[in-house]
C-alpha cells in the first residue's frame, strides 16, 4: 500500500501531536502522524498502576510559563482538571535532606558545615576570575567550588548522564539554576533561599489521571489522521524530493515534507549524503528505568533527587504529593545502574531514548543535519528531531510555531 501525504510527521509525542493538531486546526488536512506505540504521547505517557496515573516517561509536570500553550492544553483538559502546586523538591544529602537547588539551600546544614561549603564556594575560579575551562568536570569546580562539585554535582550528573562527564559540552550549563556567591552567602544569613531559582517554580498536574491524559485526548481528536502501532523503519530520497517512509508493517508513505520527531537513529536513511548521515552515530542518549513502589514516604517534597553513587536511582517522584489522592512513590534509574538496585519494585518501564546528551560537538552536527535535511524538506523537531534536552512545553511551543510557518508557507 502507498499513501501520499503533503507532510508527514514521525512521532505522536508532544511535539508531532501538537504539529498535527495545529494544522488541522488550520484546515489543513494534508497529513498523516506515525506512532509506534499504541498510546500517543511519547515520553509523557502515564499508565495506571497501583490505584495512581505513574507516569511511564519519568516524573512529568506542566510548567506555567508558556500561556499560549497552556491555553493549548486546557482547550483539551480544562484547568479545573488540574491541581496547581509551588515546587517543593529537595536533594538527598548524607542523612538528612537539603532543598533544590543546592546553593540556595546551604543554610540548611548546621553551621559548621555552612562555613565549609562558603569557604570552598569563595575559593572557587569564577569568583577568583580564572578562565571559564571547556570541560564539564572542570567547569563545574570552576563554577561551585570543589565541595559542592565532589559532594553534589559531580556525583550526581554521573547518575544521570554516565561517568565519563567530559564528553558533555558545557554550553548546556547556563541552564543550571543560577545561584552565586553572594546569593549563597545572603541566604545562609538570612535563612532563606537566594538566587534564581529552577525551572516548575509553580506547575500543573492532572487531579484525577497522569500527565499522559492530554496527550491522548489530542491524538483521539486527530482521528485517522494519527497511525498507531507503526514503526517508521526507514526514510528513502526519492526522485522530485519527495520521501518514502516504510514503517514495520509493511506500509509505505510518500510525503512531500516530512517532519521528524523521532531519534534520527532509530531508522535508517537512504540516498542521503553519507557523511551527514554517518554523523548521527554521534547523537548520544541514555535510557531510564522508572519503577513503581507502593510505599508512601515521609516527605512534602514532590520529588527527591539522590545524589549517593551507591544508590543505584537518580531521582525519587513522590506520587502520593502531586497526583492527590494516590499512594507511593516512583524511581528514575539510568539503565546502565539499574542492576545496582537493591529492591524490586511492583511495576517497570524502560524508556530507550530518555535524555539526549549534550556532548561536545553536537551543536555543530546538528545545525549541519538540520539544515541539509531542510533543504530536502525534512525537518527536525522536538527533544528527538533537535536532540536538544526540551520539555514537553517547550516542544509544543516550537511544533505551534512551525505549523504557523507551514501553514504560511502553503
Ligand atoms: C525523566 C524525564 C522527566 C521529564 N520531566 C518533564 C517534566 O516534568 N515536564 C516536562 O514538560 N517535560 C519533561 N520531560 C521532557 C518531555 O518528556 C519531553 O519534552 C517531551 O516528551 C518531548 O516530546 P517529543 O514529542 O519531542 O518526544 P517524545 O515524547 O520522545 O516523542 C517521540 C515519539 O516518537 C515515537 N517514535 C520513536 N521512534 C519511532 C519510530 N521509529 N517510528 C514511529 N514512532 C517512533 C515515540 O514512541 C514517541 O511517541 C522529561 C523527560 C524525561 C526523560
Amino acid at each position: 500500500m502507498s499513501n501520499r501525504v503533503k507532510y508527514l510527521i514521525l512521532g505522536a509525542g508532544p511535539s508531532g501531536l501538537t504539529l498535527a493538531e495545529q494544522l488541522k486546526r488550520n484546515n489543513e488536512n494534508d497529513f498523516l502522524v506515525l506512532e509506534k506505540e499504541t498510546v500517543p504521547g511519547g515520553l509523557c505517557r502515564s499508565e495506571w498502576v497501583d490505584d495512581g496515573p505513574l507516569d511511564i516517561g519519568g516524573g512529568h509536570i506542566l510548567d506555567v510559563r508558556r500561556p499560549k500553550v497552556n491555553e493549548l492544553i486546557f482547550e483539551y483538559m480544562p484547568e479545573n482538571e488540574w491541581n496547581l502546586f509551588d515546587r517543593d523538591s529537595s536533594i538527598h544529602f548524607r542523612d538528612g535532606y537539603v532543598g533544590h537547588p543546592f546553593e540556595s539551600n546551604i543554610w540548611q546544614m548546621d553551621i559548621e558545615d555552612q562555613v565549609e561549603f562558603l569557604e570552598s564556594i569563595a575559593e572557587a575560579g569564577c569568583i577568583k576570575n580564572t578562565p571559564m575551562p571547556e570541560k564539564f568536570v572542570e567547569w563545574i569546580h570552576w563554577k561551585l567550588g570543589d565541595k559542592v562539585a565532589n559532594e553534589y554535582m559531580i556525583p550526581y550528573n554521573q547518575k544521570m548522564f554516565g561517568d565519563n562527564l567530559d564528553e558533555l559540552g558545557t554550553y548546556w550549563l547556563e541552564k543550571l539554576p543560577d545561584v552565586s556567591f553572594r546569593d549563597t552567602l545572603r541566604s545562609c544569613l538570612e535563612r532563606k533561599p537566594y538566587g534564581k531559582q529552577p525551572g516548575h517554580a509553580s506547575f500543573y498536574y492532572p487531579k484525577t489521571a497522569g500527565y499522559g491524559e492530554v496527550f491522548e485526548r489530542i491524538g483521539k481528536a486527530l482521528g485517522d489522521k494519527l497511525i498507531l502501532g507503526t514503526q517508521v523503519i526507514s526514510m528513502e530520497l526519492m526522485e522530485g524530493d519527495l520521501k518514502k517512509v516504510k514503517c514495520s508493517d509493511d506500509n509505505e508513505y510518500l510525503a512531500e515534507k516530512v517532519v521528524t520527531t523521532i531519534p534520527w537513529k532509530s531508522y535508517e536513511l537512504i540516498g542521503f549524503d553519507e557523511k551527514i548521515v554517518g554523523s548521527i552515530e554521534n547523537l548520544k542518549s541514555t535510557a531510564v528505568d522508572i519503577e513503581y513502589f507502593s510505599e508512601n514516604m515521609d516527605t512534602s517534597a514532590h520529588w527527591i533527587y539522590e545524589p549517593n553513587p551507591e544508590v543505584s536511582y537518580h531521582r525519587i517522584l513522590v506520587r502520593h504529593n502531586f497526583a492527590l489522592g494516590s499512594k507511593g512513590h516512583w524511581t528514575e534509574t539510568r539503565s546502565e545502574r539499574v542492576a545496582l538496585k537493591k529492591r524490586e519494585g511492583s511495576y517497570h518501564y524502560m524508556n530507550e531514548y530518555a535524555y539526549p546528551l549534550n556532548t561536545i560537538g553536537k551543536p555543530e552536527l546538528m545545525k549541519r543535519l538540520l539544515s541539509y535535511m531542510k533543504g530536502l524538506g525534512i525537518i527536525g523537531l522536538g527533544r528527538w528531531g533537535e536532540h536538544n534536552h526540551y520539555n514537553s512545553d517547550v516542544v509544543m511551543e516550537l511544533a505551534m510555531n512551525l505549523a504557523h510557518r507551514l501553514i504560511n508557507e502553503r
